[in-house]
C-alpha cells in the first residue's frame, strides 16, 4: 500500500488515501464522469466494480488537511464532492471519458493505396 495525496480542485485540501500501487489513476475532476461507478473512500475502491472515488471534501473516511500554502484555523475542506478517477479500460482500449471532449477519427482519411500490380517481369539475367 501506498499513500497517495489528492488535492480538491475546489478548496485545495488534501485528503491521503492508502491505496495499492497498481492502480491507475487518470484524473481527479469536480465533476462525475460519465460511466464511471464511484465508492467511497470507506468501501471498497480497490474492488474491481470501482472506477474511482467520490470524496466528499474534508468529511470522508480519507486523511484530510489544509493545502499547502494555507494557514487556516479549523477543520479542513469546503464539504463538496470531488472525485478521483481510475484509468478505465474497455476491450483493451482507454476510455476517455471526457464528455465534453469531441475525438475526431480521422481514420476515413486514410485511404490505403491502391493494390500495386506487378510491375512486369523486371530484370532477368
Ligand atoms: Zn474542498
Amino acid at each position: 500500500m501506498v499513500d497517495v495525496s489528492y488535492y480538491c480542485p475546489r478548496c485545495g485540501a488534501v485528503a491521503e488515501l492508502d491505496r495499492d500501487p497498481y492502480l491507475a489513476d487518470k484524473s481527479v475532476t469536480p465533476f462525475p464522469l460519465e460511466g464511471w461507478m464511484y465508492v467511497s473512500p470507506a468501501d471498497d475502491y480497490e474492488s474491481e466494480a470501482a472506477d474511482g472515488v467520490k470524496f466528499v471534501c474534508g468529511a470522508d473516511a480519507a486523511e484530510w488537511s489544509h493545502p499547502p500554502e494555507s494557514d487556516a484555523d479549523g477543520e479542513p475542506g469546503c464539504g463538496e464532492p470531488f472525485y478521483l478517477n481510475f484509468v478505465r479500460y474497455e476491450n483493451g482500449e482507454e476510455v476517455s471519458g471526457q464528455p465534453e471532449s469531441e475525438y475526431v477519427q480521422l481514420a476515413e482519411g486514410m485511404a490505403p493505396s491502391g493494390p500495386q500490380g506487378p510491375n512486369g517481369p523486371g530484370f532477368s539475367r
